[in-house]
Parts: structure tokens; sequence; C-alpha cells
């Protein structure tokens, strides 16, 4: 574990939430999955990351019941229905799109079902998070969604915003902006039980 990884999860554990180093996607994988009861009734909001690892797939394999808006061919109601099913779920796994040094997490959502079940909601909230994103604080965060996370993220599902072309992000007033909600968890909201898991690897955007 180098120094900024340590000083990450001691921050994190200052602040009330679960941290552990995991150094590769696999065995973070395995981990992850070993701690899901077979019961649990799992909320998947948009990730790459958990997509990446595959944690998505095994769940569905163990025939555990998922809420997971990315699974193709769903209608509005069924995604609509998907995305209110994950503010209530179990458990939930999901990703960040920034972790600080100092011990914060960062979110930017567009619809809103990926950052509102962090604060409260399901049972348990696993954060999945490879060392790309990991960031000095909160300034840092907030470039890294402008300048990374958001055009890379806009890009793959081909929206037109002014990201994509510039790479720069000029606070669009675009129809189509993704960043539309700001979620930074400064400590461990009252009644969750949070778990980060920081995975020494590039994953998500
Ligand atoms: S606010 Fe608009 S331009 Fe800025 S990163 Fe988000 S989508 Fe891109």
């Amino acid at each position: 574990m180098d120094q900024r990884v340590e000083r990450t999860v001691k921050a994190l554990k200052r602040h009330g939430f679960s941290a552990e180093f995991v150094a590769g996607k696999e065995e973070a994988a395995k981990l992850i999955l070993s701690r899901i009861p077979v019961s649990a009734k799992v909320g998947i909001p948009g990730s790459k990351t958990i997509r990446q690892m595959g944690l998505d797939r095994a769940l569905r394999e163990r025939g555990l019941i998922t809420f997971d808006h990315w699974v193709p061919g769903m209608s509005a109601e069924e995604l609509l229905k998907t995305r209110k099913a994950q503010l209530a779920c179990e458990l939930l796994l999901t990703s960040a799109n920034a972790i600080t040094e100092k011990g914060e997490i960062f979110n930017m959502d567009g619809v809103g079902n990926r950052i509102a079940p962090t604060i409260f909601g399901p049972d348990r909230v696993i954060f999945v998070v490879g060392v790309n994103k990991l960031v000095p604080d909160l300034a840092a965060a907030r470039v890294r969604v402008q300048k990374v996370a958001a055009p890379k993220r806009a890009a793959e599902l081909e929206i037109d915003v002014p990201c994509v072309k510039t790479g720069e992000c000029n606070d669009c007033n675009s129809p189509k902006r993704i960043c539309r909600a700001e979620l930074v968890l400064h400590r461990a909201p009252g009644l969750s039980k949070i778990e980060v898991y920081i995975v020494g690897e590039e994953l998500g955007n």
C-alpha cells in the first residue's frame, strides 16, 4: 500500500467509514462477494467499476435479487421502478467519482439514484474505487469530474455536451447535462453502514 492509499484509508476510518485496500480487482471481487449474503437484495446504480469487476454478473449467477438498471432491454417504466428500488435495497453496490486523501467521498450524478441511497436507505453501502480516483482534496475531486469522469462518461453514452469535444467543463446549460447533483460524504451519515474498498488498479471513469 503506498503512502497516498494509506493516508486515505486512515482518514476514511477516522470519519466513520470502514475502509480497506485490496491490490487486485479479482481479489477484491472475491472478498466483496464473500461478504454479501445470498439472501441480500442488492441495488446496483450506474457504476462502470462494478461491471468491470464482474460483480453484477456474479451476483446474478449466485441467484441474488439485483436492482440493476443497466440490464439491457428495460422499458422506461421498468427503468424507473429499478432506480426507485435501489433507494431502499438491503445493500447498495456502487462507486464514487473521487475519494479524497482527507477521507471524503465525492460523487456527481445526473438522475440522483446513484447518490441518494448512499446517504440513507440501504442497510449497507459498499463503495468500490480504483486508485485512479484518489485525489488530494475536494477541489481536485471536482476537477477530476469536470476533466475526466464526466467527459469520458458523456462520450461513452454519445451525449452531446461541450466537455466531450473540449475536455473542459464550461458549467454547461445543456438539456443533456449529466452533472446535476453533487454529493460529498464528509463523515459516515448517522444511520448508514458504509464500506469502502480501494482497489490497486485503474477502474471506472
Ligand atoms: S457541466 Fe456540462 S460541460 Fe461540465 S462536465 Fe458536466 S456535462 Fe460536461
